[in-house]
């Protein structure tokens, strides 16, 4: 063996002393050199979003969002795929050849959104640096007193942005100028409370800052002003993108190799199955619930059969400790039928949801990004206990007894928090940064399907019926978007469908009508990223029929990052089969 091993060294180094013009080589050193510095140039020219995923060299950087700086951006995504374009991309190995189909995607989806989207010129909403300011303000990554002056350095900046945003912003649409102006008034509570206070806390709050955060609300609010003479002007454009940027936005934003139509397709086939299965299972359960009543076997009266069984809930006192105590379980059923490894030194904690992560959803995972990945991961649930008694039984409903069981699994075990965990182990930051929303979001709705196939909750009628309202809300995401951004659907098509389809209340379809007019594609990334793992699963079982292995397709699976499913098919069906995905001999045995 060592014999061999050197020999092969040998050679190796041998090699280009006595062949130079190897292209293989010759692109493999080129790519190497080029990503060694991509990333900090990358940054270099994004601050704002190097700060968000935790690369803190450029934090006092505010890039003022007017004509120069979309040149700017022009010149440098335009440079970048030039030196791509000399490179064949065919010559690389294989997780360089996804990496470089990742900064290409990145920065054709840069130019793109610059030059002919154009968020800039009729999304209000595009301007938010509460969000970058916020999170800055709760980080962790160094003491407040850096973090504030960090902060300070960039607000001196704000004057400046809002007044090349008020410039850039030509005829907006109504959701989205409604939408800036919830966001404005964040930033404002921002400069007229939390900083101040944290100003105060560190001890800072000094004349000259006292003025920087004068000039910086006073920018804010004069924001504001304008957004409400823009609401009174009513002179607004159509919140859609239009077909055809449509069609591009969804290549651009899902690297799929599905396109709007044949997603849709795919959507209406699963939507018939759910509803055969749920109209199967309302037959096997009726008798259980409604003895003294005959049943038609409609989807109405699915809907009075889930909202029978709906009653089965906790108490918003044991809410927390109802999630706490599943967690345990799941990772029990997973050890015991071998379904995947889950690190037991990057524990799952679960607490109640910081103030800013309230409202959005009832439960979240909030993970470390590859730059501080010894960082806790969080599974946050909102503080149901502290609702009125009515939006508590309403959300309690919602996640009955058998929903929260799907919520964790999605949520934490084996979904987001497991898939993150393995992200943030695969070592390369360009499959972390640019990681692909779908994959993540497929990952964690595949999880809710294996583990039911798998026989987690014994097979329970009630959760699968419960689980097929789940899945339909994810197929019916994805109708809507399509619908709505390329099939001209309106408010009714879309309440009508969510009601009488997909069995969500009146107040989550009117929730879901708000979200699709504020924001294209994003809607279809769960079930466009779940059917793709389903269909590569089918793949890799179909070539390896007898051998295939479901814990060595999970691993595998996981340990590219969070890129595309498309980059991680072509991976996974070039790499040889037989190496083991993951080498978990070092952990001693008890404890994996
Ligand atoms: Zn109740
Ligand atoms: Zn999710």
């Amino acid at each position: 063996m060592r014999i061999g091993t050197r020999l092969i060294l040998l050679l190796i180094i041998l090699l280009p002393a006595c062949k130079k013009e190897n292209p293989e080589e010759k692109a493999r050193a080129f790519f190497k050199a080029f990503k060694s510095n991509f990333m900090d140039d990358y940054w270099r020219h994004f601050p704002e979003s190097a700060t968000l995923n935790g690369y803190h060299a450029y934090d006092s950087e505010l890039r003022i969002p007017d004509d120069s700086a979309r040149r700017e951006t022009r010149d440098f995504a335009g440079a970048i795929l030039e030196k791509l374009n000399a490179v064949d991309a065919g010559l690389l190995d294989p997780r360089d050849r996804s990496d470089y189909f990742l900064i290409r995607n990145e920065m054709q989806s840069q130019l793109w959104y610059s030059d002919t989207l154009k968020p800039w010129a009729w999304q209000p909403s595009y301007y938010n640096p509460g969000a970058l300011v916020g999170y800055m303000l709760r980080g962790r990554y160094e003491p407040l007193e850096a973090r504030l002056r960090h902060i300070l350095e960039r607000l001196e900046k704000l004057p400046a942005y809002y007044d090349a945003a008020q410039a850039s912003i030509r005829k907006p649409s109504k959701p989205h100028t409604e939408m800036a102006r919830v966001i404005t008034d964040g930033m404002i509570e921002l400069l007229e409370k939390d900083i101040p206070d944290s100003l105060r806390q560190a001890g800072l709050y000094g004349s000259k800052d006292r003025e920087t955060l004068d000039r910086a609300l006073h920018a804010a609010r004069s924001f504001r002003g304008f957004l409400d003479r823009l609401m009174e002007k009513g002179a607004f454009r159509d919140f859609r993108p239009g077909e055809a940027l449509y069609e591009r936005k969804f290549e651009l934003d899902l690297q799929s190799d599905y396109t709007p139509e044949s997603l849709r397709e795919a959507a209406l086939y699963e939507k018939e199955e759910a509803h055969t299965q749920i109209l199967r299972l309302t037959q096997k359960l009726w008798p259980k619930y409604f003895a003294e009543e005959r049943s038609t076997f409609s989807l109405a009266e699915s809907a009075r059969l889930i909202d029978r069984i709906s009653e089965k809930h906790t108490t918003p006192d044991s809410f927390l400790q109802a999630i706490r105590r599943q967690l345990p379980e799941l990772i029990r059923f997973i050890r015991e039928k071998d379904l995947l490894f889950i690190d037991p030194e990057k524990p799952l904690k679960v607490r109640v949801a910081p103030k800013y992560l309230r409202g959005i959803a009832i439960a979240s995972i909030s993970a470390p990004g590859p730059y501080d990945k010894y960082e806790n991961t969080w599974y946050n649930v909102s503080p149901v206990w502290e609702m009125d008694e009515e939006a508590a039984e309403s959300y309690l409903r919602e996640y009955n007894d058998y929903m929260m069981q799907i919520l964790n699994i999605h949520e934490a075990i084996p979904g987001h928090y497991v898939q993150l965990v393995y992200a943030n182990e695969s070592p390369d930051i360009i499959k972390s940064i640019f990681g692909s929303g779908s994959m993540i979001e497929g990952w964690a709705c595949y999880a809710e399907r294996m583990m039911l196939e798998e026989g987690w909750g014994e097979n329970s009628p009630e959760l699968r019926l419960m689980y097929y309202k789940w899945y339909l809300r994810i197929i019916g995401n994805s109708l809507i978007d399509i619908g709505v951004h390329s099939r001209g659907w309106e408010r009714d098509s879309v309440l009508r469908f969510l009601t009488e389809e997909a069995f969500q209340e009146r107040s989550e379809a009117e929730g879901k009508w708000r979200r699709v007019q504020r924001s294209s594609v994003q809607l279809c990334s769960y079930f466009a990223g779940l059917i793709e793992i389903l269909d590569l699963r089918d793949e890799i079982k179909s070539r390896k029929g007898d051998g295939f292995d479901l814990k060595n397709f999970h691993e595998r699976f996981l340990s590219y990052g969070s890129i595309p499913v498309k980059y991680i098919r072509r991976l996974m069906l070039t790499e040889t089969d037989e190496a083991p995905a993951r080498d978990h001999s070092e952990v001693p045995d008890e404890r994996r």
